[in-house]
């Protein structure tokens, strides 16, 4: 019988967990993996139990080296019944070359803020935002989901705080566009729960369904665990996370910054919430991984676990 302090009453009973470890991990180190250790990456992760895994990008090779052999990786890859890959594209032609390779699901960028829209995709927030309709379109068009990440929806590195109405005005606009899902990312790993509480609450308060709504944290200041339960807490049911933790921020000096698979399978089971994903196959992957880029990961259950 559960008591009013048993916390799993409010919490889902089951998480599901987008693995981007082989496109947002991958496109932030130094070595690049070979087509064919990317492929054996991709099978391991599925073979531990994740049914949505974020597989390459089609942005430009000349911005994202470590990833120029996406079409190649699309053409190769084994896809399993009952697992997503969806594909990041930037714009029309990076949609029609992941049609053309197999893809069959596409995620697209935007900003909640203005600077980091300019830096980062060259154009302002609005622009950008309006940039991607045509290319939702031709993915609905095609059959194809489509997720929607929305960046620095806490704060940005040269803007500052990032209002919750601007993120729910971003996150409304992406949805009336024909995107399925949409992924918060606190891109900078600034925030903390309350930010997470915040958020959560314009977002409600908007009547955007939170089974629309995943959450993306980045453990630059260590709250990427703790901005996680909050999101729980408040019925959130998706997240991203990397395993072994890569994914580098680029606004800080360190080394990973994705919120980590195994960290989060570790925290679901101990609240007694369901993944389907086996922590020590993913322990195992991410010592692998770790064997492959050359260094330790950064994954806290990686590392108390040590080598075999
Ligand atoms: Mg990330």
């Amino acid at each position: 019988m559960p008591t009013a302090y048993d916390a799993r009453v409010t919490l889902p009973a089951r998480v599901r967990i987008v693995e981007v470890a082989p496109r947002d991990g991958l496109q932030a180190e130094d070595r690049t993996l070979s087509t064919d250790a990317k492929l054996e990456l991709l099978e391991r992760l599925a073979d531990a139990g994740l049914t949505v895994i974020e597989a390459t990008s089609l942005v430009s090779a000349r911005a994202v080296p470590q990833l120029a052999d996406a079409e190649d990786l699309l053409t190769r890859m084994r896809r399993r019944r009952g697992v997503r890959y969806p594909v990041l594209v930037p714009n029309e032609r990076g949609l029609e070359r992941a049609i053309g390779a197999g893809a069959s699901e596409i995620a697209i960028f935007a900003s909640a803020s203005e600077s980091y829209s300019r830096k980062n995709l060259g154009r302002a927030r609005d622009e950008a935002i309006e940039g991607y309709r045509a290319v939702v379109r031709g993915a609905k068009g095609a059959g194809l989901p489509v997720r929607g990440y929305l960046s620095m929806v806490v704060a940005d590195p040269w803007d500052g705080p990032t209002a919750p109405a601007t993120v729910v005005e971003c996150c409304r606009r992406l949805l009336d566009m024909g995107c399925d899902e949409l992924a918060l990312g606190d891109t900078s790993g600034v925030g903390t729960p309350r930010d997470v509480e915040l958020l959560l609450g314009a977002v409600a308060d908007a009547d955007i369904a939170l089974a629309h709504v995943a959450l993306h944290f980045h453990d630059t200041y260590g709250q990427a665990l703790a901005n996680a339960l909050t999101a729980l807490r408040l019925g959130i049911a998706t997240f991203d996370a990397s395993t072994g933790g890569i994914g580098g921020s680029p606004f800080a000096k360190m080394a990973g910054g994705n919120l980590a698979t195994e960290d989060l399978v570790y925290l679901c089971r101990g609240m007694g919430v369901e993944t389907g994903i086996d922590l020590d196959a993913i322990v195992a992957t991410a010592r692998w991984l770790g064997e492959q880029l050359g260094h330790e990961l950064p994954a806290h259950v990686s590392r108390a676990r040590g080598p075999d």
